[in-house]
């Protein structure tokens, strides 16, 4: 009952709550570490966006608890790889099935930690669960190869191995799926995990670990750790057992990382920050093309690392998309994200509403137009309503960060070579759009664009079975498909001489 009253105790959300919790031992404000709910020697608040209201307290851990836990996992790795393929596999199942058997008290949880719309949150339950079904399957082809021979009389071949204990560290706007995506595929190949999850969102990480002690994953398997993450990452980092470290984080924080696990030589994943284009051919429905835009544009209230940053319109038409754009942004319906109807939430925290205000107001100073939006105050102050700014350059914030928020920068562009140009210009290389339908533009800039991903004629482009990933300042590595195993296992190779 005291998670009960924590989560209730203002009694602002009660009456929305209530029919959607139905076990509150979801809620869990201890950290996971060798199979024990562990305190730490202080706690730090976690906060709803909607309300400001804070909604429970986790521990912050030390730098003796992060070895504490990589003790954990380092002992249980010897007997978790031990396993077959096919055991590992059946725990994972018992994982998934529990995780869509809570569905919407995860969904409810994540509402409240991160704000997002209670429909966008079912839909990571759903996304984060279906990398725990892929890679229990995908486990058990985790084949190596057997190579014709230069040796005679030898027998050559290569198995995968699991690297050992993998840090995950991960952000606060997939609170769940982030988690997945890396947990899976390190557990199913055979990795220990040491998880810590973003200070702002760690209930959704947490319930993941009662679901799977439920599950009957051994000690030491599954630790989560809370607490700051500078601190909890530099010992992570530091640790020679840490055979992988898994982050998925703004670019800045993954630099610092990747430097710090130089000296001890990890095997380091990152899935970092984007400034995806979103490119609109003169042949394309410019309805459409709004309706597509707006939707890359906005979802998780443009706190998405695939968020459309830069929308790129041939000039003939770009009057004309503009008045699309705006009809379709003021579909949006902004509000608390347990409320039906609700279309996007708050801004992560107030941090995120001025930085979002002051990458506005440099645009405005350097001679954008602010097309629509914006022109009321939202429904709480970490909320930030909609924005359209037309005429974006290249010398505006706007169009060189990732904005992280419901600002959409809009600028023309007269010809291909301008368009791939004005595409490229950023150091991020994670995601882009192309929306139309002449192939002899399609397929040149699918050549062209330095992306790791482009989506053609579609907002979707993610899910378990595709390579996630960037290139650039957008990170190393790939999650999902069957190179998501890749960050967590080593090849080993084998030769089988005098035979
Ligand atoms: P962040 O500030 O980089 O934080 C991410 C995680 O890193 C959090 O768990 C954070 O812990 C931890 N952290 C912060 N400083 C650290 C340090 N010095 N050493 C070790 N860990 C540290 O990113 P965010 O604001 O949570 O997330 C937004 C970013 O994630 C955006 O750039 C977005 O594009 C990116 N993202 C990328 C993908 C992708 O797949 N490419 C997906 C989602 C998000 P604390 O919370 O305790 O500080």
């Amino acid at each position: 009952m005291k998670a009960m009253e924590r989560i209730f105790g203002n009694g602002k959300v009660t009456d929305a709550l209530m029919p959607y919790l139905t076990d509150p031992r979801l809620v869990r404000e201890l950290a996971y570490i060798n199979g024990q709910w562990v305190h730490g020697r202080s706690d730090s608040p976690v906060f709803n966006p909607a309300t400001n209201d804070v909604i429970g307290h986790v521990p912050r851990l030390d730098a003796e608890q992060v070895t504490h836990a990589v003790d954990a996992a380092q002992t249980a790795f010897a007997d978790w790889r031990g396993l077959m393929a096919d055991e590992r596999a059946a725990l994972l199942m018992r994982w998934h099935d529990l995780i869509l058997e809570h569905k919407e008290d995860l969904a409810t949880l994540m509402v409240l930690e991160q704000g997002k719309p209670r429909a966008d949150a079912q839909g990571e339950i759903d996304y984060g669960a279906s990398f725990v079904r892929w890679f229990a399957e995908e486990g058990r082809r985790a084949c190596g190869d057997t190579i014709p021979s230069h040796i005679p009389g030898a027998k050559l071949l290569t198995q995968r191995e699991p690297v050992g204990v993998a840090a995950l560290i991960t952000p606060w706007n997939f609170p769940h799926a982030m988690i997945t995506r890396k947990a899976a595929a390190a557990l199913a190949i055979g990795c220990t995990l040491v998880i810590k999850p973003a200070s702002e969102t760690p209930f959704s990480a947490l319930a993941l670990a009662e679901l799977a002690e439920r599950a009957g994953f051994a000690p030491g398997v599954i630790n989560v750790i809370t607490g700051a993450g500078a601190e909890l990452g530099e010992a992570l980092c530091r640790d020679d057992r840490v055979r992988a470290l898994s982050f998925t984080g703004s670019t800045q924080v993954g630099k610092q990382l990747l430097a710090a696990c130089a000296n001890t030589v990890k095997k380091c994943a990152m899935e970092l920050g984007g400034n995806a284009p979103f490119i609109v051919l003169p042949d394309m429905d410019l309805k459409e093309a709004a309706q597509a835009a707006v939707a890359a544009k906005f979802q998780t209230a443009g706190q998405d690392c695939l968020a459309a940053n830069r929308i790129l319109v041939p000039r003939a038409h770009y009057e004309e998309f503009l008045d699309a754009f705006a009809g379709e942004m003021a579909r949006i319906r902004v509000g608390n994200g347990l409320e039906a109807g609700v279309t996007m939430g708050p801004l992560i925290h107030r941090r995120a509403v001025e930085n979002a205000q002051a990458l506005v107001d440099d645009a405005l100073a350097h001679g954008a137009r602010l097309f629509a939006g914006n022109k009321h105050t939202g429904p709480g102050e970490n909320f930030f309503l909609p924005v359209l700014l037309a005429d974006v350059t290249p010398a505006m914030r706007v169009f060189r960060e990732e904005t992280f928020c419901p600002v959409a920068a809009v600028l023309p562009y007269d010809d291909t070579n301008q368009l791939l140009t004005l595409a490229n210009d950023t150091e991020y290389g994670l995601a882009a759009y192309v929306f139309g339908h002449d192939q002899r533009q399609i397929w040149p800039l699918l050549d062209g664009l330095e992306f790791g991903m482009v989506a053609v004629n579609s907002v979707k482009m993610t899910g378990h079975c595709i390579p996630f990933g960037g290139i650039k300042h957008s990170g190393l590595g790939r999650e999902g498909s069957r190179h998501g195993f890749d960050d967590f296992s080593n090849l080993k190779y084998a030769c089988l001489g005098g035979l």
